[in-house]
């Protein structure tokens, strides 16, 4: 059977950074070096866990039903930038260079990795387009072949012929990281610069 140990480190080594000197260090810290800090780890992730959930509106993490860029009536609702993930709505939200809404598509069309339209949070955009209330949609999604080809479901398959300014940010954003790992001067120049879709 693998010890505790090991299968601590199995765990840790799944996480998203961490490789296996990383996760052995992790390990060390709370088993050896700083064992008080265990049990609030805990605490904390475990209410975490009961408590965080993705917001129904717009899919970004809330704590409750609906989140609090969904609830603050002081954004405009009528403006909708669509990201990938929630690092890139943090990452827009650091930069302060957004007054809309969001919505999270929890990822990219990708017909090799098994991602259509049915895995990604992608109904939920339709119904808010639905109502009427949205007339402006900015796709803040990678500037690769993915990013392009959902750009382009959300601007035929949802949008349509619909009146609304769909424009496109992307361009000039490093590569691989995209929204989530551009600075927040170059986020908001690339807000600023965005390009009519069509
Ligand atoms: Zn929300």
């Amino acid at each position: 059977m693998t010890s505790a140990y090991d299968s601590l480190l199995q765990q840790l080594k799944r996480l998203p950074g961490l490789g296996y000197r990383s996760a052995e260090r992790v390990a060390m810290h709370l088993l050896v070096e700083n064992p008080d800090s265990m049990p609030e780890l805990l605490d904390a992730m475990k209410r975490a866990r009961e408590v965080i959930c993705r917001c129904q509106t717009c899919g970004n993490m809330a704590e409750g039903e609906i989140c609090v860029i969904c609830e603050d009536g002081n954004r405009d609702a009528s403006a909708i930038c669509v990201v990938e993930h929630v690092p890139d709505l943090i990452a827009i939200e650091r930069s302060s260079a957004w007054k809309g809404r969001y919505h999270v598509l929890h990822g990219k069309l990708s017909p090799i990795h098994g991602l259509g339209p049915e895995q990604l949070n992608i109904k939920n955009l339709q119904a808010r387009i639905q109502t009427g209330e949205v007339v402006e949609l900015v796709l803040a999604l990678s500037n690769d072949i993915e990013g392009q080809a959902t750009c382009h479901f959300i601007q035929e398959e949802l949008v349509e012929n619909r009146s609304i300014k769909v424009s496109r940010i992307g361009f000039g954003l490093p590569s691989g990281g995209g929204v989530t790992y551009a600075d927040s001067v170059t986020l908001r120049s690339a807000l600023e610069g965005r390009r009519t879709y069509e």
